[in-house]
């Protein structure tokens, strides 16, 4: 038996025998011992706990302990040191025991339930642990911690409809804005309506996100998708064009599909402007290669790998290398092509290795952007990395 839980559980141990023993002080099963008398039980349980069998020990103590004013406090410390220890069947056996107890108070009562709502959620029964918070709720007992937890549920469940009337609620108890979350929540319906065909619905729940936090970068993206799908490139330059406005930092996202949209049209001169206008305001790399690519669609590759060079001497890219050496591929052969390749492979694997998307809240690496950090749940706290290797 694990050491660290004979020590939580021998004084619990101790004080119930002294509890029974002050209570029932002539009983026919018990001892004396220097002065203080014990149940059986309590030697039962401590032989049970010596002898490594800590379940059928907890079952005497718990037994040992009735619950009344004087023990309440002893069990939801033990249900909740069981929880916090991952052992959820037990935490939930602990407080579904306190709560069958009629002689609790509306106040015990009410906190053994949030306990047993927490059990239940760390156990993975959503559903058992979001009826025990609506119960909650409805008797106007921790409110805004019921919120909190029924708004995780809901993201666990994908349920944003319920999830932005709990934000709102959450919002108005708690007086904490929720404006980047619920735009998210919108993003997450209109995504889904995006995937469906639905362009109307996906347009109007962007819409919604960018009313609520006119920051969603990921509103005005997926605005610009569902225009760019609707063949309106110009309505999509539009959208992906106030991204700067939004949030810089996630210029790189805008590149590609701004490109196509300005292709689709044949105004790859205006595009070359904006990048060149991108490229000096903010020096990201990804701006400079779009526009290095349109340079070189037009047979413009010397000036595409001047460009290039002259980004690399002030600020040094792998990104930027891997292109200048494609570039200069394409016109070599003999020694210098084969070095160049040398080259190329090891830029590549330099690129394959690091993770462009980095969580500014808790430093997880991700391959592609995601808007919710799948490790500290944050939501747009995933961004493109700065650096040699990233932007
Ligand atoms: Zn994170």
């Amino acid at each position: 038996m694990e050491l660290a839980l004979l020590f939580i559980l021998l004084p619990i141990a101790a004080a119930s025998g002294w509890w029974l023993a002050k209570r029932n002080t002539v009983s026919s099963d018990a001892s004396t011992h220097g002065g203080c008398e014990f149940s059986a039980d309590y030697f039962k349980g401590l032989n049970l706990l010596l002898n490594e069998q800590p379940d059928k020990a907890i079952d005497v103590f718990v037994k040992m302990l009735q619950v009344d004013n004087d023990t309440v406090e002893t069990h939801l410390a033990l249900g909740n040191l069981f929880r916090s220890r991952g052992e959820g069947d037990r935490a939930i056996r602990i407080h579904q025991n306190l709560i069958a107890r009629p002689t609790l108070s509306k106040e015990q009562r009410a906190l053994a339930l949030f306990e047993l709502s927490q059990d239940y959620l760390r156990a993975g029964l959503l559903g058992r642990a979001e009826a025990l918070f609506l119960e909650l709720l409805k008797q106007g007992a921790y409110r805004a911690e019921s919120l909190e937890k029924l708004l995780d549920i809901y993201q666990q469940e994908k349920a944003w409809e319920k999830a932005i009337d709990t934000a709102r609620r959450y919002e108005l108890l708690a007086g904490k804005r929720m404006n980047l979350e619920i735009a998210h929540f919108y993003c997450e319906l209109g995504d889904g309506f995006f995937a469906s065909g639905e362009h109307k619905s996906a347009v109007k729940m962007a819409r919604r996100a960018l009313n609520v936090d006119r920051r969603c970068v990921r509103a005005t993206l997926l605005q610009a998708s569902v225009e760019k799908a609707n063949g309106d490139c110009k309505a999509a330059i539009k959208s992906l064009r106030q991204v700067e406005k939004q949030a810089p930092r996630f210029l790189p996202e805008i590149v590609a599909p701004l490109l196509s949209c300005y292709q689709s049209l044949g105004k790859t001169t205006e595009a070359e402007h904006y990048l060149e206008y991108l490229s000096a305001k903010y020096g990201g790399i990804t701006p400079l290669l779009g526009l290095a690519d349109l340079l070189r669609q037009r047979g413009n590759e010397q000036e595409a790998s001047e460009r290039i060079v002259k980004s690399l001497s002030k600020r040094p890219s792998v990104r930027g290398l891997d292109h200048l050496i494609e570039l200069h591929l394409a016109n070599s052969e003999g020694t210098a092509r084969e070095n160049l390749l040398i080259l190329k492979g090891l830029t590549r694997r330099l690129l394959e290795e690091k993770l462009p998307y980095r969580c500014g809240h808790c430093g997880f690496k991700v391959k592609a952007l995601q808007w919710r950090c799948p490790t500290c749940k944050d939501w747009a706290s995933i961004q493109p990395v700065q650096g040699v290797v990233g932007e």
